[in-house]
This record gives C-alpha cells, structure tokens and sequence, in this order.
C-alpha cells in the first residue's frame, strides 16, 4: 500500500487493519544476479538503485542481524555537505541532492529535517580555515555561512560565549544540512527495494566468500551456499572480517564509536551545533532528547558499546560549550563500530577478485553518505565503471599515496 495522509485517516477510522507488513520475509533462493552482504543503509541503498537505476532486480540483501540493526540505527543523525576535499565535496554535495528528494523517491517518511548545521570556531586561524572551507563548499555549489558572534548569540542563545580557554569567535552554517530519523532511512529503503522484487533476507550471515579461479562465484551462509556473479561488500565495521573471507586484507580498523541521548526536553536546540575546540556534536531529536557524541574510543574493537572516559570527554566538551546541559539526566548510550580508513576518507571500488566489490571505510560519517554511497556502488556494480563523483574512492590510493585526508591529521585511522 502507498502511504499518504489520505491512507493515514482511512486506515484511522476503520481501525488500522488495513496496513501490510512493509517487507516480504523471503527464503533464499539458490542464485541471484547479484548479491549485497550487509543490510545497513548503505547496502539496502545499493540494493534499490541496482533496482531502480539499472533494472537489476534478481538480487539479495544478506543480513546477518535485523535489517537497520547495525550503524544506520546507531547514529546521531547529521546529514550535511561542507567538505572541503575534491572528491569528498562532488560525493557528499551529490548525496545532500539526493537526500532533498528522498521522501518522495521511498515514499517514506524519514523526517529529514534542514535545520541548519553550525560549526564553531574559537581562534582566527580556525576562523579562516571556515572561510576557506566556506569558499570550497560555495565554488562546490553547496550552500555556507559565515556567522559573526551577534547573530550566534540570537541563534544560540545558549552557548558559553565568554569561556576564558575557549571563546566562540563566530561560525559557519550550511542551512541545507541538518538531521533525519536514522533507522527510517533503513527502513524507507528497504521497503521500496523489496517492492522492486529484491529478497531482503535477515538473519542470514555471510560466512565465506567462494571464488574460483580469481572470479566470485557466491557466498556461504548461515542459510545455506547462495551462488551470485557479483557480491558487493557493505558490512561497514565488518568490513575487515568479511574481506579477509576472501582472502583480502583492508586498509580499515574498527573502532567503537558512542553517543548519548537525553529525556525529552521542550525545544532548546533548533540546529546541529559542532563545537571547534573539542569533538562534540549536538540537536535535538523530534522526540524532544538532546542527542550527542564525540570522538572514537582510540582503540580497535568489535564490541559495540563504549568506554567511560570517552564518556567523560564527551560530557566535559558538551558541559564547556552549553553549561545548561548539566540539567539534562541522560537516558541512554550505545556504541558502533566505525570502519575507519588512515586517510579518513571512503572506499567504494572494485577488488583484484572479478565480481567481488566493496563499499567500505565510512568513518563516523556514513549516514549521510548512505544514498550517494548506494547510488555510486549501484553504478559500479551494474555497469564495471567507477561512478564521476566517487572517482577518487579507490582501494589503490593507500599504495599509490594519492590520499584524501580531510582532517588533516595523517596517516593514523583512530585519528579520523
Ligand atoms: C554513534 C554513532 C554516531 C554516528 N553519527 C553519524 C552522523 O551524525 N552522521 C553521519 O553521517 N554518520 C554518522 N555515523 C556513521 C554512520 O552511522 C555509518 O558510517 C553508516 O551507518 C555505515 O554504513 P551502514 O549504514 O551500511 O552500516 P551498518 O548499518 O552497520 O550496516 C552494515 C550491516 O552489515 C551487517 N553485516 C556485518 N557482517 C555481516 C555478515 N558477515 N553477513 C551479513 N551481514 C553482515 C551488519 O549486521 C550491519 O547490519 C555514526 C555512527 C555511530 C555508531
């Protein structure tokens, strides 16, 4: 069934029985032209644009959990275009476009909110390192401001202006960006990829990858051996788990990344609010929480929960930045597993294994990157050619030295 306001008050009065489940429950089948291992939002993403940009339709999602179980659901939301790198500024402007209208493409509510993503800076170097990013976004045909510390002080009032370490010099806002509810975005795709006739099959990890004579030819599952010409890898944290199935050796280490979320609150925070002095990010979700987080926990591991002094760090930044957050009760948090690159930047390329691609390396920064990341990894699996705006995406440039590192801090991946 289409949903609309209008199916929404029919469905109202007669009781609501009339709505369907939002996706089939398949069984696996033997083959598929194609086969996406991961069900986050980056590959349910992959999945719908095989479908619908290339007409590829005889195709699985395998996921190991839940669909929506992984970083898609865990994230803090923050969807934004203000690169400054080429390469990463086409990529991440072209996702914010396809972000725009992407509603109306799934027909799904995924609450995508532009209300404006700030960062702030604190010195006058940081505050022409803003005007050059500013510039970069603008020469990109993105959208950036500068904000001088009056109109902060209107926008938000909140903020400890004055701190004698720290003062807020001014900001930069790309009002295009803002914030989305993270696992309708999971959920927006899937739906719209399974009406396309693409099996979305949970609980059904991915166990080995089968090659013969340097050509994919199929995956091992928990459900059984499922034969495909082409398996694209979008497994996010897993990414090194799942590649080393096929013999591969990624340049990613998985780091835990947490983030925190308050009791609801009357509207206090109307934007996304990035401190320039230390990691920490900030807004407010429809439901009236204030969520935030900060850096990684600076160690490699696959457990998806954090440690207590990135909790501290993180308290201390919000406390420095807004010293009224010291009356919110924090309700929960939960960590993920970041799949961090040493440049910081992402992978999405074919391997040296015929059929077999990877999308891979999102760092903390993957939700916004979910549909041109499905867009470009669609293209490159139907067609063999690497997609324009993800042309520098390539598993080559860690050998070849062409890196794109866009915090600038080297070549270390807790660092990113
Ligand atoms: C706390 C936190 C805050 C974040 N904040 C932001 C933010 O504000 N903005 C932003 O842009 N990004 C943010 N991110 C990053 C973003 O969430 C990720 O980069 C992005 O979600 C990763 O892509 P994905 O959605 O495909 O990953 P996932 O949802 O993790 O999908 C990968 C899937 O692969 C499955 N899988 C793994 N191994 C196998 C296997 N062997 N077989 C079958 N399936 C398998 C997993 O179960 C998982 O469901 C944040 C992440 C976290 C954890």
């Amino acid at each position: 069934m289409r949903y609309s306001g209008w199916n929404v008050i029919t469905e109202g009065l007669l009781g609501n029985k009339g709505w369907g489940r939002a996706w089939r429950d398949p069984a696996p089948k033997a083959e598929y032209d194609a086969i996406i291992i991961g069900g986050g939002g980056h590959g349910l993403a992959t999945a719908y644009y095989l479908a619908k940009n290339h007409g590829l339709t005889n195709i699985a999602v395998l996921e190991k959990g839940y669909l929506g179980s992984g970083n898609i659901g865990r994230n803090t939301t923050i969807v934004r275009a203000n690169y400054f790198l080429p390469g990463n500024s086409e990529f991440y402007s072209h996702s914010l476009k396809l972000w725009e209208k992407l509603e109306t493409e799934l027909n799904y509510n995924v609450m995508h909110s532009q209300r404006g993503h700030i960062i702030l800076f604190h010195s006058d170097g940081q505050r022409d390192a803003a005007v050059r990013r500013g510039n970069a976004i603008v020469n990109q045909g993105d959208d950036a401001e500068l904000l001088s510390v009056p109109q902060l002080k209107e926008m938000l009032p909140y903020l400890d202006y004055n701190q004698t370490r720290f003062p807020i010099y001014g900001g930069l806002i790309q009002r295009r960006a803002g914030t989305a509810r993270h696992d309708a975005v999971a959920w927006g795709y899937a739906r719209a990829a399974d009406k396309l006739g693409v099996d979305l099959i949970q609980n059904c990890e991915v166990t080995g990858i089968d090659i013969t004579d340097g050509r994919v030819t199929g995956v091992q599952t928990t459900r059984g051996p499922i034969r495909a010409k082409k398996v694209g890898m979008v497994v996010a944290g897993r990414s090194s788990q799942v590649a080393a199935m096929a013999g591969m050796r990624l340049p990613i280490e998985s780091h835990v990344l947490q983030a925190f979320v308050t009791e609801g609150l009357k509207p206090v925070i109307d934007n996304v609010v990035s401190y320039g002095m230390g990691h920490f990010y900030i807004s407010q979700s429809d439901k009236g929480g204030l969520v935030f987080g900060g850096d990684i926990d600076m160690y490699s591991s696959y457990a998806s929960r954090g440690n207590l002094p990135m909790v501290e760090h993180v308290m201390e930044a919000g406390m420095t930045l807004m010293p009224m957050l010291a009356r919110a009760r924090v309700l929960r948090s939960w960590g993920g597993i970041m799949d961090m690159t040493p440049d910081g930047s992402p992978i999405i390329d074919k391997t040296h294994i015929d059929g077999l691609f990877v999308d891979a390396g999102w760092n903390y920064g993957g939700f916004k990157a979910a549909p041109a990341s499905g867009w470009c990894m669609a293209h490159l699996m139907a067609t063999g050619a690497t997609h324009d705006v993800a042309a520098r995406f390539r598993l080559d440039r860690f050998r070849t030295g062409n890196l794109m590192d866009e915090e600038g801090t080297g070549s270390q991946h807790n660092l990113h």
